[in-house]
């Protein structure tokens, strides 16, 4: 069967819908395209970057409360699902269109890690998918070795005050100290909400010796 037809008849045995107002999605791009879009437009991407407390240089490409980014990142993180990484994929381009000049200078990408035991129960590492993507536009390498997590932790979303989250994640990284980096690190995450996890990496990297630290995450709370 020639492939248009085949996604003719997908379309129509299974009608894609935009996962924030349900409506239907026409044509086979759909397949590649989770929202419709009013919905993608309605996306609050920044135009500023940012300084974390610590003076690191912070990208956040959208904000966190923009509910169509909100619903995407769910998709993939807690629904499993790497489809959305077409829909994400075409936020960070649009980002990018202001940034890639400037995230071009960094040396390397570092995807914050996921214990072993998440990483088979989710089957990916959304960080590591989201660094892939910023890998391809921006032509610069991943180091998937450098930054290790033995430590198991619990959900940071269960763990509502931000002393109880910095607690749960104190000393959950290790630095691969075989490796010897020379250059600028963008750290990369999916979310930054109360930035426990992101300054736990960041301590991690500092006292291994590493100063030229900048942040890169998809969505910012606020
Ligand atoms: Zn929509």
């Amino acid at each position: 069967m020639p492939v248009k037809v085949w996604e003719q008849l997908l379309d129509i045995l299974f009608p894609s819908v935009c996962l924030e107002c349900g409506v239907y999605l026409e044509n086979s791009l759909s397949r590649e395209n989770l929202l419709c879009e009013k919905c993608f437009g309605d996306i609050f991407i920044f135009k500023n970057a940012f300084h974390l407390p610590g003076g690191n240089r912070f990208y956040a490409v959208g904000s966190y409360t923009s509910r169509p980014l909100q619903k995407l990142i769910h998709h993939l993180k807690y629904g499993g699902h790497q489809n959305a990484m077409p829909t994400i994929e075409r936020i960070i381009e649009v980002y990018l269109d202001i940034f890639s000049d400037e995230l071009q200078k960094q040396t390397i990408l570092i995807p914050i890690p996921l214990h072993k035991n998440r990483l088979r129960k989710r089957g990916f590492n959304q960080s590591l998918l989201i660094a892939k993507v910023l890998s391809k536009k921006l032509k610069l390498p991943i180091s998937g070795e450098l930054l290790s997590r033995p430590k198991n932790t619990r959900r940071q979303t269960e763990i509502k005050n931000n002393k109880g989250r910095e607690q749960n994640v104190a000393n959950c990284f290790r630095v691969n100290r075989k490796l010897d980096l020379k250059g600028s690190i963008l750290l990369v995450d999916d979310v930054y909400t109360t930035g426990a996890t992101i300054n736990e990496a960041l301590k991690t990297l500092r006292r291994a010796g590493m100063r030229d630290i900048s942040v890169f995450v998809l969505a910012k709370a606020g």
